[in-house]
């Protein structure tokens, strides 16, 4: 198993560090990927959309040509994890910050999201949130935290935040506001690793 940690910027090292750490709680070989460059996504069998900065990564992506791959993928089932900003770019509408920014989004989920919906970097948190699908309470990390404002019908909510959609998921693509790769739970990078 292959799994494509996009590696153009953000939190790429702490999502392979979760990654491999769930890999052998699984007793499973898989191999870890940064893919800086076109041309790798095609041969992985899951993909990994960090958080960073989403209108840089986005521009790097497109300028690259991985935008494009990623999106093949997705069209083909391969699973895909975006968190944070890795969640706005998945998504098939952004806000008035992204249009401000002309930032091209990927159209992988149906999803409507809000940019720093929980405001700036100084009101970072971390809160026990409900997410059902992986056993209940799950130690979440927001920091410049987007959300999610409207979900379309082939869209599974797993979390909510206040009056915000945290986690949600379509088809193979799962969608999370907050940093899994942060915090020593795996549980869900098992769960999307259990999508492989
Ligand atoms: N607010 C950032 C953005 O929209 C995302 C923050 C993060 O990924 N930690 O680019």
């Amino acid at each position: 198993m292959k799994i494509g940690v996009i590696a153009i910027q953000g939190n790429v090292a702490e999502h392979v560090n979760a990654l491999e750490r769930t890999l052998a709680e699984r007793n499973d070989r898989g191999e870890i990927i940064p893919v800086r460059q076109s041309g790798l996504v095609p041969d992985c069998d899951a993909i990994v959309l960090p958080g960073g900065e989403s209108t840089t990564l986005a521009r790097l992506m497109w300028k690259e040509g991985i935008a494009e791959e990623i999106q093949n993928a997705a069209a083909l089932n391969v699973p895909i994890l975006g968190t944070c900003a890795g969640l706005v770019l998945l998504a098939k509408h952004g806000d008035c910050q992204t249009t401000r920014t002309k930032q091209r989004l990927l159209d992988i989920m149906d999803i409507e999201v809000r940019r720093n919906a929980y405001g700036r970097q100084h009101e970072s948190f971390e809160t026990l949130i409900d997410i059902p699908v992986v056993g209940g309470a799950f130690p979440a990390v927001f920091i410049r935290a987007p959300a999610i404002v409207r979900c379309g019908d082939d869209v599974t909510p797993l979390a909510r935040l206040g009056e915000y959609i945290v986690a949600a998921q379509q088809g193979n693509a799962l969608a999370l506001a907050f940093h899994p790769e942060m915090v020593e739970d795996t549980r869900l990078h098992h769960y999307f690793m259990d999508m492989i």
